[in-house]
């Protein structure tokens, strides 16, 4: 892929990043400000409280999303970006247009859909009739 198209879509993700973790800590000091003030020696274990943290207060659908976007970034920093972490075929441009933080192409996705999750995720293979 084009380096300038890799850019924007570096910046796209990182604008999805913001949006989803940037809303988690609006909320959080809205709701927590006091909480937060009556402990003062935090620093250690806050930093590493943060992911759990995060994690408990996004929904999981959120949670899953940002882990994409992490993973579409350190992607584009190994030079992987935009391929298909199924079949390893590049995933279509007109796609992570839509969607830049996909993992798989749209032929896998609809696969994945069909079958189930892959791999470890989940094992809950309910398949309709
Ligand atoms: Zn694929």
């Amino acid at each position: 892929m084009e380096k300038k198209k890799i850019k924007h879509f570096q910046s796209a993700l990182q604008e999805i990043r913001m949006e989803i973790v940037g809303g988690v800590e609006k909320s959080q000091n809205n709701g927590k400000k006091e909480e937060a003030e009556q402990m003062p020696d935090i620093s250690d274990d806050a930093a590493r409280a943060y992911d759990r943290k995060l994690q408990g207060d996004l929904e999981e659908q959120e949670w899953k999303k940002l882990k994409q976007v992490e993973a579409a970034l350190e992607k584009i920093e190994v030079g992987e970006y935009g391929i298909c972490n199924q079949c390893e075929k590049d995933i279509p441009t007109a796609r992570l247009k839509i969607v830049p933080y996909t993992e798989f192409c749209t032929q896998c996705l609809s696969n994945i859909e069909t079958n189930g999750t892959l791999d470890d995720q989940k094992t809950q293979y309910t398949r309709e009739p």
